[in-house]
């Protein structure tokens, strides 16, 4: 199998460990069975929440934020680390550890996790993993295979509780995290960067922003010209005043238009004539500038 990557994504899983994945680890589908089970009993509880990497997708962020009743701004402030590295393809969100010895999930309590109805991805996930090869242009749908990560210190296999892999994604509400997670990736695993594309800096700006930081993507869709200047439903534009699902859709319609060139978000008809009447206005300006020049340089002796 090949361009395969472990979920969340291409570049956040080490390529050793990767490799080792894909090459060696059981791969489970939808009715394997596996014995687990995690709760306040086992000697282990909590242990797993401390000095972890906890990749963070945009619905991640949206849940929390919303959950925490702070703006996305806010969060990304207080919550998480947006490594910046040469040659990054795509924005990388990493959820902030403690400064305590332990380096805690900031979520922790004693208890359990602060935040578990709106846990990311990857707490949910735990202890599956997922490997997603790339769908091909042709409509070709690339193989999706599930694995169990057995961290060394967790007790929970030696629980006697059966699931089936099915079970587990419906038991942990992961449905709608790979339903976004899916439509990420079409972002992050555009062809345009197959071809060798790289973004500049402002764009990749502009992708995080989008769909990272939703309350100030809400501002520029709403207070700069962008819904004058391209047809969107009226209906669409109401919801996405007030709901975040609607204006993370939006984000990702309008990365992929403004970004990748995808026809997604359509300009308005009187502002594509506008434009023309001004691309024409500046040739004739420029045609004008080019004949008096002309005229000057034969009329010097
Ligand atoms: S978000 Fe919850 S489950 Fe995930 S690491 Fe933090 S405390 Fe643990
Ligand atoms: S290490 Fe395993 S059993 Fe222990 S708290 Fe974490 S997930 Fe649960």
């Amino acid at each position: 199998m090949n361009d395969e990557s472990i979920a969340p994504g291409p570049d956040e899983v080490p390529g050793q460990l990767r490799d080792k994945i894909l090459a060696d680890y059981p791969r489970l589908g939808p009715d394997d069975p596996f014995t687990f089970d995690c709760h306040p009993g086992v000697s282990c509880f909590n242990c797993c929440c401390s000095d972890v990497n906890i990749f963070l997708s945009p619905y991640d962020v949206l849940r929390l934020k919303r959950r925490l009743g702070i703006t996305s701004s806010e969060f990304l402030d207080r919550y998480a680390l947006v490594p910046i590295q040469k040659d990054m393809k795509t924005p990388v969100v990493l959820l902030k550890m403690g400064d305590d010895e332990r380096k805690s999930c900031p979520f922790l309590t004693a208890e359990g996790c602060g935040v578990y109805g709106d846990r990311p991805w990857p707490c949910r996930m735990y202890p599956l993993g997922l490997a997603v090869q790339k769908d091909t242009p042709d409509g070709w749908r690339g193989e999706r295979f599930y694995f169990l990560l057995r961290e060394r210190e967790c007790k929970g296999f030696g629980e006697s509780r059966e699931w089936t892999v099915r079970d587990w994604v419906e038991n942990q509400g992961i449905g709608p995290y790979d339903e976004w997670g899916e439509a990420y990736k079409e972002l992050t695993l555009h062809e345009f960067f197959d071809h060798g594309g790289v973004l500049p800096p402002e764009k990749l700006e502009m992708l995080f922003t989008a769909c990272y930081d939703l309350d100030r993507f809400r501002r520029f869709v709403f207070e700069s010209t962008l819904l004058e200047r391209f047809e969107v439903d009226e209906d669409f534009v109401e919801e996405m005043s007030y709901d975040d699902e609607a204006l993370l859709r939006f984000a990702f319609l309008w990365i992929r238009f403004s970004l990748f060139g995808e026809p997604t978000v359509r300009p308005r008809e009187d502002a594509v004539q506008a434009i023309r009447g001004r691309v024409a206005e500046q040739k004739a300006r420029a045609a004008a500038r080019e004949e008096v020049t002309a005229t000057a340089g034969k009329a010097t002796p």
